[in-house]
């Protein structure tokens, strides 16, 4: 097989990446917005020893997955995966990333291991509760706003996103029309030059009185922005609160250390499984309300939480821990973000919880830090690149009956897994659930038990 070849090919498969997958000549295949069942023509972009990749030329014989994408940014932008498959499709196939990953990365038998089928979202459209979209100049020198494409910082235009409410990209694109009017300029990342960054928005999902937060993310502070402020607040009452972020450095992340409130309040309040949450723009908050309120209540089930320790590592805003609290008998929340811990402390105030305390750590140094008590249960939620060896091995020291494994991305999973497997601890049931549907992204739930 060479560069630019045309072959025909039928997909069989789905890549966790979102990649349809077939074999030519024994040799895999991945192209790009293909469903399984396509038979599709395609031309040969870059081959290597064992695998090549491909783009889809013609489709031959659609596959009966398939469904008519709807968004204009589908393909460039890097933001969804399957908007030309139905949601049974995509449900099925991010069904298998998470098995195929405890099997091929955690090297367990799925026959010893309770996979429940995985969990739906409600709403497949505009469920988010944050955007975040960087602010770029296009080619005839206007600014604007979109979502960066697949693996790269170039930004794809987009006039609306169906993944979050109508309401933010009106609020993203009054912003760009003002910042252009008052002269701010767009940021520039490659030379490290102009003003404006990123546009951040968050609102409460359940609370519709909770509030909506805007974050103007900026390299460093322009008169301008007071009266942007002014007119956006003017324009859009739902917004609660208007925050300056200053961020100067050369960076990926978003959002920088100063913040400067241009009106009203930068918190917003929500209410999760019944718990009322107050979040900071720094403090990580689900995106899917409704979908992670399905996660917390697996989550307490498997914990078993009643007349239990629980320590909760990772535990950003408390919210998964408080919303256990009720019958647990204490609950010890560690977090690395002091923003986070405040939130969560307030938190267990508002609600009249006594029983949990949060420290601001990192995980893996809790053990040299100390615990009050020791736990029977841990809950694990760590970011997509999981947890480090020192704290899973601080866990096992622990010796918890049952260890609760919240993850965004199953190949971590099933790797933490496998180090804890080895630890004495055996993994008993695994859920996926579309917390983000449409995109490549699953989340699971995990239920382990020590061993003896
Ligand atoms: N359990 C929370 C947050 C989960 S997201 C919820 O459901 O809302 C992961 C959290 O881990 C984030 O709040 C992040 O700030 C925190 N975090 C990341 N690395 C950490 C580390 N090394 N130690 C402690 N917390 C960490």
């Amino acid at each position: 097989m060479n560069k630019n070849d045309l072959i025909t090919l039928e997909i069989t498969d789905i890549t966790n990446e979102g990649f349809g997958f077939g074999k030519y000549n024994g040799m895999a295949v991945f192209v790009p917005l293909t469903a399984v069942g396509d038979e599709i023509e395609a031309k040969v972009l870059k081959v290597n020893k064992s695998y090549a990749y491909a783009k889809l030329e013609k489709l031959l014989l659609p596959s009966p997955d398939r469904i008519e994408n709807d968004c204009p940014a589908f393909g460039k932008c890097g933001g969804c995966a399957f908007r030309h498959i139905s949601y049974n499709a995509e449900l099925k196939a991010k069904e298998s990333f998470v098995k195929d990953a405890f099997m091929k990365i955690g090297g367990f038998e799925t026959e010893n291991i309770n996979f429940l089928p995985i969990e739906p979202s409600d709403e497949i459209e505009r469920y988010r509760n944050k955007l975040e979209m960087p602010v770029g100049i296009n080619e005839s020198g206007e600014m604007y706003c979109g979502f960066y494409a697949q693996r790269s910082h170039r930004i794809i235009p987009v006039n609306d996103c169906l993944l979050q409410p109508e309401i933010f990209s009106e609020i993203a694109w009054f912003i760009v029309q003002k910042a252009k009017a008052l002269k701010i300029s767009a940021y520039n990342e490659e030379r490290h030059e102009g003003v404006l960054r990123h546009i951040f928005l968050r609102k409460a999902e359940n609370k519709p009185d909770g509030g909506l937060c805007c974050v103007i993310v900026a390299k460093r502070k322009v008169p301008e922005f007071n009266r942007l402020a002014r007119e956006l607040s003017e324009q859009f009452p739902q917004i609660t609160g208007i925050v300056l972020n200053i961020n100067p450095d050369k960076t990926n992340v978003i959002l920088g250390e100063k913040e400067i409130l241009l009106c009203g309040k930068a918190d917003i309040t929500d209410e999760m499984c019944g718990v009322p949450v107050e979040i900071s723009p720094k403090s990580f908050y689900q995106v899917n309300t409704k979908t992670a309120e399905k996660i917390y209540r697996k989550a307490t089930e498997f914990a078993n939480p009643s007349g239990k320790v629980i320590l909760d590592l990772y535990c950003g805003a408390g919210t998964i821990g408080l919303s256990m609290a009720k019958n647990a008998k204490k609950i010890i929340g560690v977090e690395i973000i002091p923003e986070a811990v405040e939130n969560a402390k307030a938190n267990a105030k508002r609600l009249g919880v006594q029983n949990a305390e949060f420290i601001c750590a990192n995980a893996g140094d809790t053990a040299t830090l100390g615990i009050s008590e020791k736990p029977d249960v841990i809950l694990l939620d760590p970011p997509r690149k999981g947890c480090d060896e020192k704290t899973l091995d601080f866990c096992a020291s622990l010796s918890p009956a049952r260890i609760v494994m919240i993850s965004c991305n199953p190949a971590t999973a099933a790797r933490d897994c496998k180090w804890l497997s080895e630890l004495g601890f055996r993994v008993n049931a695994v859920q996926a659930f579309d917390l983000f549907p449409r995109t490549r992204h699953v989340e699971c739930v995990v239920l382990l038990s020590r061993d003896k």
